[in-house]
């Protein structure tokens, strides 16, 4: 098992915001569990709830209006205090919750079990509850009820994350894209095709950062993106690298179409003039490393460690260029 970090809340928000879930729309595994959770416990409400920096919001509930409350009202914001179940049988009768507001008021808590949505990485994100209107002593079966779930819904968690796009760009995220372009060079080594990567690199882009602010990078990226996504074929593999670094593997291209392809995709980059508020029109230039594979047993990393030494040269030669691997 891991060591969970409790304390180390920059981490833990961190650690949320990656699994790219706040605010998004219900999905049916996290529904099923609450549903599961009110009738396996028969308690009126359950949920499943994610702790933000300020506040409780709700992936999934069963019994509760509210989507979402401030963190200071959340039972869950306590759990995640911990490495174990928070339970409350009575909270009528405990110091610590007789006078909150929704064990005095609306929905008139009485009982409450949470057990912790803890990331593989030890953070705890965010609770699976069960919350009754009469007192009631959850029993240590209750609890490994609520445990199981709660790794199963990690498990979700971590599922999903890998087949989702990336959040700014809908391109694929780094893991899904190695995974993916894995697949696909095995297969282009069974039957012999070519297949060409690659990496691309927006040009002094710190620059854009500092002087327009963030906000306008985001802008940036997600043009570049874009425009990348409009000009390559169904098959083609687009994913985010990080930052403002992108990967394209593309099936059945030889280098000399990969290096035209690219340097289509730089001169478009070059002219695409991007409107930001405040900022005014700015448009940039990106760096493109090109590399082939060469052999049947050639690897996804070797692949990408010759389109970033191409990516180098084509940064020192000047930039806004494209760069062949001489390697293949
Ligand atoms: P070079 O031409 O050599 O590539 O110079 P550069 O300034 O682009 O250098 P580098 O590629 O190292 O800069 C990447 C910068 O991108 C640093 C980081 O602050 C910024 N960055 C990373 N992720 C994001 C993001 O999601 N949004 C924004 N706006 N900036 C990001
Ligand atoms: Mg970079
Ligand atoms: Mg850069």
């Amino acid at each position: 098992m891991f060591d969970i970090k409790l304390g180390d809340e920059e981490g833990r928000v961190r650690a949320l915001e990656r699994l790219d879930i706040l605010d998004t729309q219900e999905e049916t595994a996290f529904e099923l569990v609450a549903t599961l959770v009110r009738q396996v416990l028969k308690v009126p409400m359950s949920g499943v709830s994610l702790i933000d920096r300020r506040r409780h919001w709700f992936k999934a509930r069963r019994g509760i209006d509210a989507q979402e409350f401030d963190r200071e009202l959340s039972f869950c914001s306590r759990t995640i205090d911990q490495s174990g179940a928070l339970l409350i049988s009575d909270a009528r009768a405990d110091p610590l919750y007789a006078s909150h507001p929704f064990v005095v008021d609306d929905p008139n808590v009485v009982s409450y079990a949470g057990f912790p949505l803890t990331t593989p990485d030890g953070y705890n994100i965010g609770s699976l509850c069960a919350i009754g209107t009469e007192p009631h002593a959850f029993t240590s079966e209750e609890v490994e009820i609520l445990s199981n779930f709660a790794k199963i819904l990690m498990d979700t968690i971590e599922l999903r994350q890998i087949a989702s796009a990336d959040g700014l760009t809908g391109a694929m995220t780094r893991r899904a894209w190695i995974t993916e372009a894995k697949s696909e060079l095995r297969r282009a080594a069974r039957y012999n095709h070519p297949v060409s990567l690659a990496i691309m690199d927006i040009d002094k882009f710190k620059l854009v950062n500092d002087t327009w602010g963030h906000p306008a990078g985001d802008v940036v990226i997600a043009g570049l993106a874009d425009l990348t996504m409009d000009l390559i074929r169904d098959s083609d593999l687009f994913g985010r690298l990080g930052g403002e670094e992108f990967a394209l593997l593309m099936p059945e291209t030889s280098a000399d179409q990969a290096t035209a392809m690219a340097d289509r995709l730089r001169s478009h980059f070059e002219t695409k003039v991007f409107d930001i508020k405040k900022a005014g029109p700015i448009s940039c230039t990106v760096s493109i490393g090109v590399a082939h594979a060469r052999s049947e047993d050639d690897t996804i990393d070797q692949m990408m460690e010759r389109a970033d030494q191409a990516l180098y040269r084509a940064k020192t030669g000047g930039r806004n260029r494209v760069s062949l691997s001489t390697d293949g």
